[in-house]
């Protein structure tokens, strides 16, 4: 009898639906990591579990990459998904990084339980990283057992989806499958893999690593396969690995940026946690507020508050610095004209990201121009959220339905929605007229904005507490039903969905969720 009253033969490969059909599971994979010096990385293969089962795969993302889903479910692709086939052009490994933990350098870390498969160039012609995470010990595994919880599977899969549900750029969740095997953390659970799909692996701790063990040669390698595969326009410029260093800390400002707009904490932005092309990448101790708070921390492990929810901008910041570092001596032959290359680029770090966030913040109020005092009107509300205790999701999603001329009282009907998530209405009645005062100098019709509003503002988010009832459900009964629903929910999050409004609701108090945990 297994610890949550399942055995372990109730993981043999069956109702999720594998067919027999073998004969086209494998992946066409292409290998271009793999070509670059050893020293980047180190070969090794998945260890194979005991019992797969299959749990879940994305479908869609699968025909994306040109896969077939049919073949994917069969017993031969459970195997690949699990680890205990290869695919025939696999050359597996996993890559060696280092990083900044919480400020403090650490010299080694790695995929110490993920191993590449290899790539995939999906039907738009970009290039995907194919990884499974779970995978079993590698070189960097130091006392780690290369293997992940079920329940960070789920909590991985959901947020990706979520995430890219909501056009947030990140790595995405190709398969979940549970190995019959027992993790052993604070309790046994059973244990899962999940199949990441990302455009790049490649970290700012990658670069650090490089940087640290082979110096500037090293890090040129690195970077010219960075650029070439993820940056081809830049091949031509004048100064390729500082149009290398602007782009990345543009994506990376908006990815920072895109983030702040829906509430999302990523928890443990570590430097090896950072990619180099702008996703969102590890989900660990991940939260999404729901009463708006900008100091808001979730991450158990985040004891001083360093990647609190407004935090993230300059830690983002401080991570492109240590990126910056590694690429000086390509910057410029002068050391002191390498530092200042670099701190202009920090610099408009600032300013990309500030141009970027406060854009948003303007469609989120349903503003097509730019006047100088919007950025204010919407630091205004998201005080008046803070102070009244109101939840961030909903505030914006109900005020996307407002009218522009406003109910003939304030506790009339109208606004009454958006009022009664505040604890004190009477900031938010003052705060509603100016808005409206603002919305006047636009020739706009009412319907339109109400819809481009409806389309930033999303009604469903992944609550943390919605995550963690699908998480219980999966470690303590197998059970990957509320997974499914919430997946499809989520799928569409700037659709009214009547029938799923439980899921757009903030928690009840007994369910909110105080802390995350990496729950590796
Ligand atoms: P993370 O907290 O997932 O970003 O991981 C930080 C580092 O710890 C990375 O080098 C991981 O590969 C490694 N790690 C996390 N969990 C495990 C595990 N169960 N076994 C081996 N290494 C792990
Ligand atoms: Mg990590």
């Amino acid at each position: 009898m297994g610890y949550y009253g399942f055995t372990m033969n109730e993981f043999q490969p069956g109702p999720a639906g594998c067919s027999e059909n073998e004969n086209f599971a494998d992946m066409p994979l292409e290998n271009t990591y793999a070509s670059l010096p050893e020293t980047f990385y180190s070969r090794v293969a998945p260890t194979p579990v005991a019992a797969p089962r299959l749990i879940r795969l994305n479908r869609p993302l699968a025909e994306q990459l040109g896969l077939d889903p049919v073949a994917l479910t069969s017993l031969a692709g459970l195997e690949i998904l699990a680890g205990n086939r290869l695919p025939k052009a696999a050359r597996p490994l996993a890559m060696g990084y280092a990083g900044h933990q919480f400020g403090n350098w650490v010299p080694q870390l790695g995929d110490g339980r993920a191993v590449l498969l290899g790539e995939i160039v999906d039907r738009d012609g970009i290039r995907r990283d194919i990884q499974l995470k779970g995978a079993g010990i590698t070189p960097y595994s130091r006392s780690g057992d290369g293997r992940a919880s079920i329940g960070p599977v789920v909590r991985e899969y959901l947020a990706s989806e979520a995430m890219a549900a909501l056009g947030i750029a990140t790595t995405r969740a190709l398969a979940a499958v549970a190995t019959g095997e027992l993790v052993y953390r604070a309790r046994p659970e059973p244990g899962g893999i999940i199949t990441r799909v990302a455009s790049s692996h490649v970290r700012v701790g990658t670069f650090q690593y490089i940087a640290s063990r082979q110096g500037a040669e090293g890090v040129r390698t690195l970077a010219d396969y960075v650029i070439r595969r993820h940056y081809p326009d830049l091949v031509e410029a004048d100064q390729p690995y500082t149009a290398l260093l602007q782009a990345v800390m543009e994506r990376t400002a908006d990815l920072v940026a895109s983030w702040l707009l829906v509430g999302f904490i990523h928890g443990v932005m570590n430097t090896d946690n950072m990619s180099v092309v702008g996703e969102t990448i590890d989900y660990g101790p991940f939260g999404f507020v729901d009463l708006y708070h900008p100091g808001t921390v979730y991450s158990s492990i985040d004891t001083q508050g360093r990647y609190a929810y407004n935090q993230q901008p300059a830690i983002a910041q401080w991570n492109m610095a240590r990126l910056a570092e590694t690429l000086l001596p390509l910057l410029d032959d002068d050391e002191e004209a390498a530092v200042a290359v670099a701190q202009t680029a920090l610099t408009a770090f600032a300013d990309r990201f500030e141009a970027s966030y406060h854009a948003g913040l303007r469609r989120k109020l349903g503003l097509m121009e730019q006047r100088r005092e919007d950025v204010d009107l919407a630091f205004e509300l998201l005080q008046i959220m803070a102070r009244g205790g109101a939840d961030m999701t909903l505030t914006f999603r109900r005020l996307s339905n407002l009218g522009s001329s406003g109910p003939e009282s304030a506790d009339s009907a109208g606004d009454g929605p958006v009022r009664n998530l505040f604890e004190q209405p009477d900031a938010f009645d003052a705060w509603v007229h100016k808005w409206r005062q603002r919305l006047a100098f636009e020739q706009r019709d009412e319907a339109e904005r109400q819809s481009a509003m409806r389309a930033v503002n999303p009604a469903f988010i992944l609550r943390n507490h919605l995550a963690q009832q699908a998480v219980d459900a999966a470690i303590e009964h197998l059970d990957f039903q509320p997974m499914e629903s919430l997946l499809a929910v989520l799928s569409r999050p700037f659709d009214d969905q009547p029938q799923h409004e439980q899921y757009s609701l903030p928690p009840k108090p007994e369910e909110r969720v105080l802390r995350t945990f990496c729950g590796t």
